[in-house]
């Protein structure tokens, strides 16, 4: 008797039956396993949030899967705006999502839009992407350098990921990634050079510093920079979360959503009907980049550039 009325709240407060069962999702009495300035504001979590979660998780590819272990439901009502985030300081294996975030719950609790529950696990895949960065760096040779590290809006000296935060499937996922790829110098290093070797040629910008203006590129210019999209321009590290993100949710987004929520890449490639054209070439190579990297998967991959993948 109370194994079967057990049973169904264990099913809805776990992620067992996505592809990343691993994952733990946290509850209130789980305070300690939050950043401190979180602690109080630890929800459990509702059983629709768990069902959209499972839905986020089945599109990351398989080394954000592995690196990421915990998720967080975090009550951060005086920051609405803010649909999810990670920490590079603390807990780097843990995703934050914001339970009071409106672009999310306000419309899930009016059993809302396609489009938010959308945006909100492309935030689930970009957070997933900083944490994937973080367990490469925990295992790779060299030291990440200033502005490699996955906030890089903090300043100051940074603490390198503890690579035994994961387990030894996600090590050696990560290894076969860093081996395949070369990536000796560092996942960062190497997306910068993939990215500088596209600039060189005229095909690329270069990332957008703190002053740009947002505002002043048309979102569509963003892929033609080699960028996923404005907030990717900023820096790398957000380059390949917002890439990753857009690739492996555009199939959530329904035919009428604006352009804007969909990604300026993954729409400039699939508005292609021939071959890739040398404007696009950049955010190829990287969406090419994310795949061996096992940051998005093959469906992710067909999902952004369209037209049988488009392999050259
Ligand atoms: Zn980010």
């Amino acid at each position: 008797m109370c194994l079967l009325l057990a049973f169904p709240a264990a099913a809805e407060f776990n992620l067992s039956g996505s592809q990343c069962p691993h994952i733990q999702v946290l509850h209130r009495q789980d305070a300690g396993q939050v950043h401190e300035q979180y602690r109080g504001a630890l929800e459990s979590p509702q059983p629709a949030q768990v069902r959209d979660l499972v839905r986020a998780v089945n599109l990351l590819g398989p080394l954000s899967c592995l690196a990421v272990r915990r998720v967080a439901f975090i009550n951060l009502a005086a920051e609405p705006e803010v649909i999810g985030w990670s920490m590079a300081d603390s807990a780097q294996d843990l995703v934050y999502l914001n339970s009071a975030s409106q672009a999310l719950w306000d419309n899930l609790r009016l059993d809302g839009s396609p489009t938010a529950r959308a945006l909100a696990a492309q935030n689930f895949v970009h957070e997933a992407s900083h944490v994937a960065v973080r367990l490469l760096q925990s295992r790779q040779r060299a030291e990440p350098a200033d502005g490699e590290w996955s906030d890089v809006r903090v300043k100051g000296p940074r603490q390198r990921p503890d690579p035994s935060l994961w387990g030894d499937a996600a090590a050696r996922q990560a290894d076969s990634s860093i081996e395949a790829l070369g990536l000796d110098r560092g996942v960062i290093r190497a997306w910068v050079d993939l990215h500088e070797s596209w600039r060189s040629k005229g095909l690329a910008a270069a990332y957008y510093d703190d002053a740009w203006d947002h505002e002043a590129t048309a979102e569509q210019d963003h892929a033609a920079n080699g960028f996923a999209s404005a907030y990717g321009g900023q820096a790398p590290i957000e380059d390949i979360a917002e890439l990753a993100g857009w690739a492996a949710t555009r199939p959530l987004f329904t035919a009428g959503a604006r352009t804007a929520y969909k990604g300026a890449a993954c729409e400039a490639l699939r508005a292609q009907a021939g071959s890739i054209p040398d404007e696009l070439a950049a955010i190829h190579a990287k969406l090419r980049f994310l795949l061996r990297l096992g940051v998005i998967d093959q469906a992710a991959f067909e999902n952004c550039t369209g037209r049988a993948a488009r392999e050259p």
